[in-house]
């Protein structure tokens, strides 16, 4: 039987795009958004669906631990502090925790770790992300993973990052990654990555139009995370990229 989802922050842009892809796809659900008691509305789900706020994230996985519920977590923006503190309770419970769940740009993520690998320092790595205008965050969770994984590739710290540039901010190095935030209209997202070397570049290009793509992902991920044993897995996991 198909498992029953709560989608919180229903109200929001990604929120109604989940509720849409649940019934085109004939799954149970029910929404819950700010103000609502989550926790009563949790005892009636098998599996909760966050697009919320990163600060609602900690409410959300407390209550998913204190009922052992399985959680999709897509709502990105997270400080640094809750990046560090946040998995080890979400790890009391299956959860999948993806910046995008778009297959395009797991694809994008495969694509650009072989890139790093293939091309070396000599290629300049830069990543420019574009977003509507309501958007809260920046850089993008997409974009934040991407540079996570050419520093990966690369051995570098973050320290290698450069938001944009302005100024007097002499030549580049090979030891830095840019990343570019655009936002404006009504911009999905897109995504470039870019290495540059002299005499060539090579760009991977990511556009999406249509939210309903990390709405299909999202519930997908949460037909796979009732099967799981506790951790926290992502989206190469649930599309079996790894
Ligand atoms: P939005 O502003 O349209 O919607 C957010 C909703 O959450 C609003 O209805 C708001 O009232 C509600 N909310 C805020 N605080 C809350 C709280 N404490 N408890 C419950 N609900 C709360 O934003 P959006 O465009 O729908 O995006 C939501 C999040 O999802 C953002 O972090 C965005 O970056 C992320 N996102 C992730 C993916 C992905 O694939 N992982 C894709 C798109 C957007």
């Amino acid at each position: 039987m198909s498992p029953r989802i709560l989608i919180n922050g229903a109200k929001g842009r990604m929120g109604q795009a989940v509720a849409n892809a649940a019934r085109e796809m004939g799954l149970a659900f029910g929404a819950v958004g700010r103000g609502d008691d989550l926790a009563a509305a949790l005892t009636k789900a098998d599996v909760a669906v966050d697009f919320s706020s990163h600060s609602a994230t900690r409410a959300l996985l407390e209550a998913a631990v204190a009922q052992s519920k399985p959680v999709v977590l897509g709502t990105t923006g997270h400080s640094a502090e809750e990046k560090k503190q946040l998995p080890a309770l979400a790890a009391k419970v299956p959860c999948v925790w993806a910046g995008n769940f778009s297959v395009g740009v797991n694809l994008l993520f495969a694509l650009t770790r072989r890139a790093s690998a293939v091309l070396g320092d000599d290629y300049d790595a830069e990543i420019v992300e574009m977003h509507h205008r309501f958007k809260k965050d920046a850089p993008s969770g997409t974009a934040a993973r991407l540079l996570e994984i050419i520093l990966e590739e690369r051995k570098l710290t973050a320290a290698a990052l450069r938001h944009g540039r302005e100024g007097i901010t002499g030549e580049r190095t090979s030891t830095e990654v840019g990343i570019h935030a655009l936002r404006g209209g009504d911009v999905v997202g897109d995504h470039t990555v870019m290495f540059a070397a002299l005499g060539e570049r090579l760009e991977l290009t990511h556009k999406a139009s249509d939210r309903g793509i990390f709405a299909r992902g999202a519930l997908r991920a949460a037909q796979w995370v009732v099967k799981q044993k506790p951790g926290v897995y992502d989206m190469q996991d649930v599309l079996g990229l790894k």
